[in-house]
């Protein structure tokens, strides 16, 4: 389980940025060695979430786009919430 942070810099509903905070769950895939020369590619995957506007207060869905490889995959996203930082985009 990791934290990551997702930034929409131009909100659909107050065109304002905010940043989110979203708990990202993994699943280390166990590889045996007779595969490690094959290469590992990273994938995109493109999840759609509902985000909470914190000005407008109303919820709005985004796309984000994580990276996952073949002994690395995502297994659940979940928005956590807003984040307070002032970190203005
Ligand atoms: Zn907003």
């Amino acid at each position: 389980m990791s934290d990551e942070y997702l930034d929409i810099p131009n909100c659909p509903k107050c065109k304002e940025g905010h940043r989110y905070k979203l708990k990202v769950e993994r699943a280390i895939v166990m590889k045996f060695l007779t595969m490690s020369d094959m290469s590992e590619q990273p994938r995109k995957v493109r999840i759609t979430r509902l985000f909470t506007c914190p000005i407008k207060n109303e919820e709005f869905e985004a796309n984000l786009t994580l990276t996952d490889t073949s002994s690395n995959r995502i297994k659940s996203v979940e928005v956590e919430g807003i984040t307070n930082d002032n970190n203005k985009i």
